[in-house]
């Protein structure tokens, strides 16, 4: 099989698992029980957190466990809108948004909360100016990913941190899911009060995330229970998943740069199998762009005609994002950036990875011939 939907999700890294099981095995103590078995587990808790945020620059962060980045994310702007609602009920995030924040905000929006929806220009990033003149004495929160899931574009965050740094009475969130171990990462650069990761996008397991939580901001829980993780989310804590979750960081970044510029030649490649077809229209912008994202629009072929008549050649792409492919809308990422209601509907996704290689690309090449005879 050949595998271009990393994106979507990762296989687990054999040394992360291994741990997952040493830790299950060993240390299944519970880190709350005062005794010295539950104190042992508690420290490699307490290990795993600190060992994450050395990783991406977080020195001023705690780490909050949780199930996924949605529910990071949810705890994240949910957290920080009641929490601080008496501050003000204004909120900003983008139109192009994973559904994970976007959702969470049309939630608010309906509970009486007021969010600008910032839009973004042809290559999907959003404008600073725009973000500057949204501002107002009443708001409380920005939410920005880092790169867009769908597209691949590099948001501006840093900038935007620069800018926010200045508002004490606005918290910063940024989902860095696609973007950590892909690119760069630094929290204290970026300013950013809060960051949503996900353990599954980076050979991690599945049921795995985190919430990073600068020291001294204060969110409101939204899973009452025991005193855990800060008393921001109660329920026992799955200490091994954590121990994996920062050995699947930790291995993903240690080769960083190597990765990044053996993909971006991946990349440059798929490009320029891609453009030989006057059916695709490519969405991944050419700059600011992860290499590990190359979208493209289908005209006159229906996006999932395209991605069973490549399965049946074993070989596996995504239509939209994995979380919104079995709902047949236009994607809003792509009406964002200006496509027409065809091309939004139409969109194919190849995600790529440090795993892929030249042989695969050179069979896809193949393969898409054939699948573009058969199918025009
Ligand atoms: N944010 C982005 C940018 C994503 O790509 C995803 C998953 O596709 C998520 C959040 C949600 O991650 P999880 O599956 O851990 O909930």
């Amino acid at each position: 099989m050949i595998y271009f939907d990393y994106t979507a999700t990762t296989p687990v890294n054999e040394e992360v698992l291994a741990s997952y099981i040493q830790t299950t095995k060993t240390y299944w103590g519970n880190p709350s029980s005062l005794h010295k078995f539950g104190v042992k587990a508690d420290n490699l808790l307490n290990l795993a957190r600190k060992q994450m945020c050395e990783l991406i620059d977080a020195d001023n962060h705690d780490v909050i466990f949780t199930a996924s980045a949605t529910e990071a994310s949810n705890l994240a702007i949910k957290g920080v809108a009641h929490r601080y609602q008496e501050r003000g009920k204004h909120l900003i995030t983008t139109i192009v948004e994973h559904p994970s924040v976007y959702n969470t905000f049309l939630s608010l929006e309906k509970a009486g909360f007021d969010v600008t929806f910032l839009d973004v220009d042809k290559s999907g990033r959003v404008n600073i100016e725009d973000l500057k003149k949204a501002i107002r004495k009443d708001t409380i929160l920005v939410s920005m990913m880092y790169v867009n899931n769908e597209i691949g574009t590099i948001m501006p965050v840093y900038e935007v941190g620069e800018i926010l740094k200045d508002y004490y009475k606005i918290v910063f969130h940024v989902d860095i899911v696609q973007a950590i171990g892909k690119i760069p990462v630094s929290l204290s650069k970026m300013h950013a009060d809060l960051a949503s990761i996900s353990a599954h996008k980076i050979y991690g397991l599945k049921g795995s995330g985190a919430l990073f939580v600068r020291r001294g901001v204060e969110l409101e829980p939204q899973t009452l229970g025991g005193s855990q993780e800060y008393n921001l989310r109660a329920g026992t804590v799955d200490v091994p998943s954590a121990v994996a979750l920062a050995k699947a960081m930790r291995l993903i970044l240690t080769d960083l740069d190597k990765n990044y510029e053996y993909v971006k030649m991946l990349n440059e490649k798929m490009r320029t199998i891609l453009s030989a077809y006057d059916q695709f229209v490519i969405n991944s912008p050419a700059e600011q762009c992860s290499p590990y994202i190359i979208n493209f629009s289908l005209r006159g072929i229906k996006g999932e005609t395209f991605v069973h008549a490549l399965e049946k050649n074993e070989i596996y792409v995504s239509t939209k994002s994995a979380c919104s492919s079995k709902n047949n809308k236009a994607s809003r990422v792509l009406l964002a950036i200006g496509r027409d209601q065809e091309l939004a509907s139409n969109e194919i996704r190849i995600s790529l990875s440090h795993l892929t290689t030249l042989e695969e690309l050179d069979i896809f090449n193949k393969v898409l011939r054939e699948v573009i005879q058969e199918l025009t």
